[in-house]
């Protein structure tokens, strides 16, 4: 694989940009690479500055559910730019987005437009405290929700593949009020319950989660954090910026069938634009200025092209819902590929990580477990064989509606001919 021109771009960036990259994971630091530069992607494929070509299975982190340049959506994105790229003012694509959100998760009763999960999710926890007038959080180790100051303890992906147990920059008191849960485990949610009795503003939690590799909830535990919060007063978010319209339409509490309080979403609703959302109950989003005074604001929230790529995205998904379960199947083709393979597979719909380890992962601390150095290697054997998965083993493989059969095969049989060096 020739990638001297993505070398090239990349000893060029890294003059600019920390690592040369606009976000961690992406620098392939974990395995041992550098990263390459894409030019343009496709249906289930993407292309390097080189001419190399793959099957992806990043998808962008999640959003391109559809695959890469969904027609529709670039279509919609198209005809919006005509009218202007911004207002700063009312439109009427903002009302139809939320009643299309609504439809699918009517426990949004009542939402907010952001630009980014990391602004969805900050959003949702001030006004869980703004309603509850609590200030203390519950979330779970190994959990991701962005990037915002109090939420930077025990996060994840980008920071279990860097080693950094906690950000600088963060003051100790920013972090203090986030007490930190074990995902999966009742009894460590129930101790900080008695030991901080009336204090908790909220459980926040991945209903599922993907951003410790997938580890998904064990029965009755998403019905356990529903009843504890409720019998304390406190209010349970997920955060589905992942799992929304990607588990199901619904998203992971349709899917699981358990309804929080609030929600965040990303990803997927802003069909590849920076957009993302929180909501929930009426009566926690009435909290939010200007009806209350919870301060939240953005100069380009509900930006009418973002706007418009999110409703093309959903009216898609919405018309088509046969598509999870095809995204199951073709989901459970590769989860069988790599059993076969000897690999340690979690997998819900179509998120799925083979992790290195022989430990049955369910929490932070088992996934740790997983030898990155093996998955760096067989990272690098699946990019040389034309297949693009993350380059860290803390992260999920997204199947997308675009991949064809026949790269399914592909990819299968390719997992099945792997083989450790060592
Ligand atoms: C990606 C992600 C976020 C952060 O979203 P950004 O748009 O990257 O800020 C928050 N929560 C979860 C669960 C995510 O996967």
């Amino acid at each position: 694989m020739n990638t001297d021109k993505s070398e090239k771009l990349y000893t060029k960036a890294l003059k600019f940009m920390p690592g040369g990259v606009n976000s961690p994971v992406r620098a392939f630091k974990n395995v041992g690479r550098t990263p390459l530069f894409i030019e343009k992607a496709e249906g289930d494929k993407i292309y390097d500055a080189d001419g190399n070509q793959f099957i992806d299975y990043v998808c962008s982190w999640g959003p391109n559910i559809l695959g890469h340049a969904n027609p529709a959506v670039i279509e919609a994105v198209k005809k919006s730019c005509d009218s202007g790229l911004t207002f700063g003012a009312c439109h009427k694509g903002e009302i139809e987005l939320a009643e299309l959100i609504q439809k699918h998760i009517p426990s949004m009763e009542m939402l907010r437009l952001v630009n980014s999960g990391t602004e969805a999710v900050m959003s949702a926890v001030r006004a869980a405290r703004g309603f509850t007038h609590r200030d203390k959080i519950i979330k779970f180790e190994g959990c991701y929700h962005g990037h915002s100051d109090g939420l930077l303890v025990k996060g994840g992906s980008g920071l279990l593949t860097n080693s950094i147990p906690d950000s600088a920059g963060v003051p100790k008191g920013y972090t203090e009020t986030t007490l930190l849960a074990k995902y999966n485990n009742r009894q460590s949610v129930e101790e900080l319950f008695e030991n901080n009795r009336g204090e908790i503003a909220c459980v926040l939690v991945e209903p599922c989660a993907a951003n410790m590799g997938v580890v998904p909830p064990e029965e009755g535990f998403l019905q356990f954090l529903r009843d504890i919060t409720k019998e304390n007063g406190a209010l349970l978010i997920f955060d589905e910026v992942i799992t929304g319209f990607r588990l199901s339409l619904g998203g992971a509490q349709q899917y699981y069938g358990v309804t929080p309080d609030m929600t965040t979403l990303g990803k997927i609703v802003g069909g590849g634009m920076p957009l993302a959302a929180y909501g929930g109950k009426r009566e926690v989003m009435e909290c939010v200025a200007p009806l209350g005074s919870v301060y939240q604001a953005g100069t380009l929230s509900g930006n009418p092209v973002a706007v418009a790529a999110g409703l093309a995205m959903l009216r898609e998904l919405e018309s088509s819902p046969e598509i999870y379960d095809e995204l199951d199947r073709k989901s459970a083709k590769i989860e069988s590929a790599m059993k076969k393979a000897g690999m340690n597979v979690n997998r819900a719909g179509s998120l799925l990580t083979a992790f290195f380890t022989d430990a049955a992962v369910k929490d932070y601390d088992s996934a740790k477990t997983a030898d990155t150095k093996r998955y760096a290697e067989y990272f690098s054997y699946l990019l040389e064989n034309g297949i693009y998965t993350a380059p860290s083993q803390f992260e999920a493989m997204f199947v997308s509606a675009a991949h064809s059969d026949e790269d399914i095969e592909k990819t299968c049989e390719t997992i099945m001919n792997f083989k450790f060096s060592g």
